[in-house]
């Protein structure tokens, strides 16, 4: 059997595991595959068992994959960080984005949505770690920000997505995940449809599913380790040259 395969048997055993001890419906949590740098052809083999959902972080890498992977049913999430000017590739191949940050970006996903007469699912990404390296907006600034994109009538919103610290205590990454429910809690008190939590991933996926999480994404425990570190992937300014 592939070792893809045996993972992703490994991670619905932890995922059911998680579920159980925090007395939750599996069926409220999905798996999102997170492929960045992996394969077409090794997300065809994920995909054989049954997974449809994957996200994506470079927008040229969506593009390559989506005409490799058109034959198959799936959805593309776009989860790294979003350029104003790869905007229109974004919206052509992703089925929702997970990483609307900022005022600037959500206002010109409109125009471009409006231009191509479409509307596009997304997730408001919050920074619930504080940490300088990563995106999403600020958890102070969150509630104001998604009373805006809620005024734009082609951003479906759907839900909020964090990545949290990168710790071994897992005390310290828990408060990311409960900061974002807090959050969550406060939308939804003033009717913004933000249902899913995002956060979650292979280090730290059991503490994101206590806290609620609706969607993990996972990739190293799956796919195994990448050739460069996580900032690489979500950071385009700090990216060492290729
Ligand atoms: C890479 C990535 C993941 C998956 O991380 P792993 O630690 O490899 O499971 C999840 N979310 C985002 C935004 C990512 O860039």
């Amino acid at each position: 059997m592939s070792l893809i395969i045996e993972n992703i048997a490994k991670i619905k055993s932890r995922i059911k595991n998680a579920a159980e001890f925090s007395g939750r419906n599996i069926n409220e949590i999905k798996l999102l595959l997170a492929t960045k740098t992996v394969s077409a052809s090794s997300i065809i083999t994920a995909m054989e068992t049954g997974e449809t959902l994957i996200g994506e972080n470079k927008v040229q890498e969506l593009i390559e994959k989506a005409e490799k992977l058109k034959a198959i049913p799936h959805q593309t999430h776009f989860i790294g960080h979003l350029q104003s000017n790869k905007i229109k590739e974004v919206i052509k191949f992703a089925d929702c984005i997970q990483s609307v940050d900022r005022i600037e970006l959500a206002d010109k996903l409109q125009k471009r949505l409006e231009f191509d007469n479409k509307s596009i699912d997304v997730f408001i990404q919050v920074n619930t770690s504080y940490e300088e390296s990563k995106f999403g907006i600020s958890p102070e600034m969150a509630l104001d920000f998604a009373l805006q994109v809620k005024q734009l009538d082609r951003l479906n919103i759907k839900g909020l997505m964090t990545i949290g610290l990168f710790s071994a205590e897992t005390e310290q990454v828990r408060k990311c995940f409960r900061l974002l429910k807090a959050i969550q809690n406060k939308m939804l008190q003033k009717d913004i449809s933000v249902n899913e939590l995002s956060m979650g991933m292979s280090n730290d996926l059991e503490t994101a599913i206590e806290e609620g999480a609706t969607i993990i994404r996972v990739g190293t425990a799956i796919f195994g380790q990448r050739l460069y570190p996580d900032n690489y992937y979500w950071n385009e300014k700090n990216s060492p040259q290729v």
